[in-house]
C-alpha cells in the first residue's frame, strides 16, 4: 500500500498498518491467556472529549481489545478521580490507563498523572515515561502524538539523520518529546524547538529539512516560511468557520496546506494526517503494556 501519493502522507494507512501489527502481537498474547485491557477515564462533559474516548473504546472493541470506559460527573472531586486511578492501577484485566484531557479546571491534572502507574501510563505523560524517554530507555511509553509523527516520517522515507528538524511548539504532549525523539540516536536529527517568544520564526524555519508544527494556529506556517523540498508534519486541529460545510466549520492544520503542498517534498494533511497515528500508538502502548506485564 502507498503511504505518500502526490507528496501527501496517508496517516490512516500508516495507522492501519501499526495497527495489523497491533493485532498480530495482540492474538498473541490472547494464546498466553493476556486480553490487553485499556481503560478510559472521562471526566465531565467536554463534547470532544466525548468523541475522543468513544473512538478509543470503539478501536479497543473492533481489535479485540478490552475496556472499561469511566464516566465522573463534572462536579468529581480530586480524591474521586484519584481513587478511580488507584482502582485501575491495582485491576490485573487493565494494562493501560488514561484520564481524557482536559479535565474540569478544579481538577490538578499533574496530580492525576502522578497518581497513574507508570507501567499503565500509556500516554506516557507520566514523569518517570518522560525521563526514561529523555534517557533512551525503550521500555518506558513515549507519548502518541510524537510517537505516530515519528511514524509517520519513518513509513514517509524521509531521512532524519543529519536533518535539520525544527519543532514549532514546546508543549509537553507533543512539542518536547517530538523534539526528544528526533534528537535521540534513532531519529540523529539537528533539532530547533521554537515557540512563542522565538526571533524570526520564519527564519528558523526556512532552515528546516523537516518542520512539525504543533501550535494550535490555523494555517500558521505559510509558504514563505517553508524550504523547498522540506518534510512537513502538521500536528494542528483547527476549527475555521465555514458556511459551506455541514457543521459550520471545517478542521484545518497549523500549516497553510494548499500553498505550502508544491513547495514540500510530503506534507501530512489535516484531517487524515497525524490524527489517525495518535489512536494507533495509543493502541500500540497498551499492547505493550500488557507483554511488559508478563
Ligand atoms: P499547546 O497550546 O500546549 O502548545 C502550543 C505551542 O505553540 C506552545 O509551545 C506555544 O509557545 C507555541 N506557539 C503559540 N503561538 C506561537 C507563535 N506565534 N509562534 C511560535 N510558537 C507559538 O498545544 P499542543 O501542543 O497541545 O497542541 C498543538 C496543536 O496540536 C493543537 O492544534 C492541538 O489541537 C493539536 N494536537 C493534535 C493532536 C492529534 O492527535 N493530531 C494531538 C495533540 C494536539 P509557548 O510555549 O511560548 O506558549
Amino acid at each position: 500500500m502507498n503511504v505518500v501519493n502526490n507528496g501527501v502522507i496517508d496517516g490512516k494507512a500508516v495507522a492501519e498498518k501499526v495497527l495489523a501489527e497491533c493485532v498480530g502481537e495482540i492474538n498473541s498474547l490472547k494464546e498466553q491467556g493476556v486480553v490487553p485491557g485499556l481503560a478510559v477515564v472521562l471526566v465531565g462533559e467536554d463534547p470532544a472529549s466525548r468523541v475522543y474516548v468513544a473512538s478509543k473504546v470503539r478501536k479497543c472493541a473492533e481489535l479485540g481489545l478490552f475496556s472499561r470506559k469511566i464516566e465522573l460527573p463534572k462536579d468529581a472531586t480530586q480524591e474521586e478521580v484519584l481513587a478511580v486511578v488507584e482502582e485501575l492501577n491495582a485491576d490485573a484485566q487493565i494494562h493501560g490507563i488514561l484520564v481524557q484531557s482536559p479535565p474540569p479546571k478544579h481538577i490538578d491534572e499533574d496530580a492525576i498523572v502522578r497518581a497513574i502507574d507508570p507501567a499503565k501510563d500509556v500516554d506516557g505523560f507520566h514523569p518517570e515515561n518522560v525521563a526514561k524517554l529523555t534517557l533512551e530507555d525503550h521500555s518506558g511509553f513515549v507519548a502518541c502524538t510524537p510517537a505516530g509523527c515519528m511514524r509517520l516520517l519513518q513509513e514517509a522515507g524521509v531521512e532524519t539523520s543529519g536533518a535539520e528538524a525544527v519543532v514549532i511548539g514546546r508543549s509537553m504532549i507533543v512539542g518536547k518529546p517530538m523534539a526528544l525523539l528526533l534528537m535521540s540516536k534513532a531519529g540523529n536529527a539537528t533539532v530547533t524547538v521554537a515557540h512563542s517568544r522565538t526571533k524570526d520564526l520564519a527564519a528558523v524555519c526556512r532552515r528546516a529539512d523537516i518542520i512539525i508544527a504543533a501550535i494550535g494556529m490555523a494555517e500558521f506556517v505559510t509558504a514563505d516560511m517553508v524550504k523547498e523540498g522540506a518534510a512537513i508534519i502538521d500536528v494542528g486541529i483547527n476549527r475555521v468557520e465555514d458556511a459551506s460545510a455541514n457543521r459550520g466549520y471545517r478542521l484545518v492544520g497549523d500549516v497553510a496546506y494548499d500553498e505550502v503542498k508544491d513547495k514540500c517534498s510530503v506534507i501530512s494533511p489535516v484531517p487524515g494526517g497525524v490524527g489517525p497515528m495518535t489512536i494507533a500508538m495509543l493502541i500500540s502502548n497498551t499492547v505493550k503494556a500488557a507483554k511488559q506485564s508478563l
